[in-house]
């Protein structure tokens, strides 16, 4: 599990909402002063999720809209319901004659 360092976090943050670059996950622009709570509000999103071994770098790190971040979160989790069950199990043959 990758500890979260809020500092680097809100240092990519600060970093994103100056440059304020489109979503990255839709293409389209953001409104970077609307309340974090709207579906089209900033969030960043990382290319690679955290959970995945992505770094917390800002080559890692995306501008996405609120709403476009969560559709692609419900993927990652379709994704994880898709994995196969487990694996076969071996039935190991040890003759003892
Ligand atoms: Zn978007």
């Amino acid at each position: 599990m990758v500890a979260r360092n809020t500092t680097t976090q809100n240092r990519h943050r600060a970093y994103l909402r100056r440059s304020r670059p489109p979503c990255h996950l839709c293409g389209g622009e953001i409104d970077y002063s609307l309340h974090w709570r709207d579906p089209l509000s900033f969030v960043v999103d990382h290319v690679i999720p955290l959970a995945r071994g992505g770094e917390d770098t800002r080559e890692n790190t995306r501008a996405a809209h609120r709403h476009c971040n969560r559709q692609k979160s419900d993927k990652l989790l379709d994704e994880l319901a898709a994995r196969p069950g487990p694996a076969p199990r071996i039935f190991v043959t040890e003759r003892t004659w």
